[in-house]
């Protein structure tokens, strides 16, 4: 039963540890590939956040251009009197706007200025109408069209291939504060939008460039503007970053860290410095960055992208361990890239995968305890009980099992109940059976024994005369010699002959001497007591054996024997008494008896006596 036990268990382990060990695969598997999409959703849905600004900048940018076309090749004129009452010449002979389009002023046009400054370079001349009248036409547009944009945007400016700037940007009174002689259209962010850097005419995303003014990282974004193969202007937007630089830092994937890269591999953020900073921003070019893990990074992204990470979005970092998920920022070429650990991958995908090992081993120990338990109560225990019982009906104890006092599981209701109910019911008939034997040889030696006496009173008796024969009297004797000399009582022995009895049969015939022999022995047995004993010594000879110890009873009894004889009265004439008659001797026992023949000696030669003396008479011992 051990074994069948164990095998059941083996069994039992061998599926529910596959079945938990398969699940176990399958629930990490699909964890992990779970855990990997929502990183990778996660990165597609940041990047499409963070590149809305970058976007409305392109929009608004599309939009300002259209618009001043519009105006430009309108028939708009601006007189060179117009032109002077915006702008004014300071000491230093750079020609700015006047102070009061930043303060807020209600110009002649009927429009109202504010937060707007513009600075041509004191090297530029100003007398050409038609730099004039983009300088003028621009201002009004920025008038138009700033004050909606301002709230997402640094600023918004337009910058023209003469040296020259016009701005609105509340706050900043930028145009206003230029060094005179500044050389804008030779700054690289300017001078990257003319015809001869620019010959394809590529809108422009600046470097990510700090901006101590307003203490904001933000990026310069630049749309050239040609009109018949001239270029007229540049409108822009300085596009603030720094939240988004923030959220680079703050906005993490649970145990990961953010990235910006460049396309062309300058890295752009990185939120653990390689120096002391918590958060780095600039512009670092790859053969600068000294962490080999962010060079690894980058070269990933560069292989698997081909220069298009719109089209990748989850790269495997096997050297370092990590999970590569990233997205474009539209706009100014970046990969937004976000790191995440595999440990942390796997980690979680084990915990979600540990609850099913975890249930897996609680249910498989759950079936053993339920295997155990049916088993020992289906099983074991009545096999157990069986067996007693068996052993008990092998040993011949049937009724222990028949009568319930060995306990059987006949109350179960599968097949060992049904072989205990078998076996009850057979014990049982074994049982009966037994017993039923047992009885039948009870009563058959009953019935033997009581044959058997018969047979032995039979084998005692004398058929003729219906009393006891000569072997009952040889064995009464014994015994009452024996009881005698062990001191318990004495006996006396009659011994009796018929008289003249040869002559009887020759005169009466023998059949009617068996008649007569048969009427003697009754009037003997009649006359005798209850505890005395007559026996066909042989012949027509008779004894009795007294068990009386006194002699005088004994010699009533015997005389009563006698007359008995004779008071039959069977007619003998021959016989000179007329009548059937005996003869008798009768002795005591005595201690000159050194064995039972001796008394018998003495009883015969009594008998003689009487027969000397004439026949019908007793003689006694003296
Ligand atoms: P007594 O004893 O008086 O000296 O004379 P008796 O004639 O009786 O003596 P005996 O011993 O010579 O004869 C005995 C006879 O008894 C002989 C025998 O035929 C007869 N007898 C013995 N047994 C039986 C018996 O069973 N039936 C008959 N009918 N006669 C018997
Ligand atoms: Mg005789
Ligand atoms: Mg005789």
């Amino acid at each position: 039963m051990r074994s069948v036990l164990l095998r059941i268990v083996l069994a039992a382990t061998l599926v529910v540890g596959s079945l938990t060990m398969l699940a176990y695969t399958f629930i990490q598997t699909e964890t992990q590939t779970r855990l990997l999409d929502n990183l990778s959703d996660w990165v597609v849905e940041r990047a499409r956040n963070d590149s809305v600004i970058f976007e409305l900048a392109r929009d608004n940018l599309a939009r300002f251009s259209r618009e001043f076309i519009r105006l430009y090749t309108s028939d708009v004129t601006v007189t060179e009197e117009e032109f002077w009452s915006y702008y004014e010449t300071d000491q230093d002979n750079a020609v700015r706007m006047r102070r009061e389009f930043y303060d807020g002023v209600y110009a002649e046009d009927g429009l109202y200025y504010e937060g707007l400054t513009s600075f041509i370079g004191n090297n530029q001349p100003v007398d050409d109408a038609d730099l004039q009248r983009r300088l003028v036409l621009s201002t009004r547009l920025l008038a138009q069209l700033g004050p909606a944009w301002i709230n997402r945007f640094e600023n918004v400016h337009v910058t023209f291939p003469e040296n020259a700037i016009a701005l609105y940007a509340p706050g900043t009174p930028w145009g206003l504060e230029a060094a005179p002689d500044l050389p804008m259209n030779e700054l690289g962010v300017i001078r990257s939008m003319q015809q001869s850097e620019n010959p394809g005419r590529e809108p422009g995303w600046s470097g990510l460039y700090y901006d101590e003014t307003a203490q904001e990282w933000a990026l310069t974004y630049q749309v050239p503007l040609d009109l018949e193969g001239r270029h007229l202007i540049n409108p822009s937007h300085d596009v603030s970053l720094t939240e988004v630089m923030n959220k680079l830092v703050t906005d993490t994937p649970d145990g990961g860290y953010n990235l910006i890269f460049r396309s062309d591999g300058f890295l752009v953020a990185q939120p653990a410095p390689p120096a002391s900073d918590r958060r780095w921003v600039g512009q670092m070019s790859l053969e600068t960055i000294d962490d080999p893990a962010v060079v690894r990074i980058y070269e990933l992204i560069d292989a698997a992208t081909a220069g298009s990470p719109g089209t990748v979005s989850l790269i495997q970092n096997e050297v370092d361990d990590t999970w590569l998920a990233v997205s474009e920022l539209a706009g100014p070429d970046w990969w937004f890239v976000s790191v995440y650990p595999g440990a942390m991958i796997r980690s979680s995908a084990n915990q979600a995968a540990a609850a099913v090992l975890s249930t897996g081993t609680l249910l498989l120990v759950l079936l053993v305890v339920i295997i155990v338990f049916i088993i020992r109560r289906d099983a074991e225990r009545p096999l157990a009980q069986l067996h007693e019982a068996a052993q008990r009906v092998s040993g011949g104890d049937y009724a222990a099992v028949a009568e319930g006092r060995v306990s059987l599981p006949r109350d179960l209701g599968n097949e060992v109940g049904l072989l205990a109910n078998t076996f009850y019911d057979m014990t049982v008939n074994i049982r009966d059976t037994q017993n039923t034997l047992e009885r039948l040889v009870a009563e058959r030696t009953q019935e033997l024994e009581a044959a058997n006496s018969n047979l032995r009173e039979l084998s005692l008796m004398d058929g003729l005369l219906g009393i006891h024969n000569r072997r009952a009297f040889d064995r009464d004797l014994e015994r009452l010699f024996a009881e005698a000399r062990s001191g318990h009582g004495s006996f006396f022995l009659m011994l009796i002959d018929v008289d003249y009895f040869k002559l009887f049969n020759d005169s009466y015939g023998h059949t009617q001497g068996d008649k007569v022999l048969q009427q003697i022995a009754q009037a003997i047995t009649r006359s005798i007591r209850n505890d005395d004993r007559v026996y066909r010594y042989g012949g027509e000879e008779l004894a009795v054996l007294f068990t009386c110890t006194s002699a005088e009873p004994t010699r009533y009894v015997a005389e009563r024997v006698m007359t008995s004889v004779r008071q039959l009265e069977i007619e003998f004439s021959r016989s000179k008494h007329g009548v059937v008659t005996i003869s008798a001797g009768l002795a005591k026992l005595h201690d000159r008896h050194t064995q039972p023949v001796d008394i018998v000696r003495e009883a015969d030669s009594l008998l003689y006596e009487s027969k000397h003396k004439g026949r019908n008479k007793l003689t006694i011992s003296g």
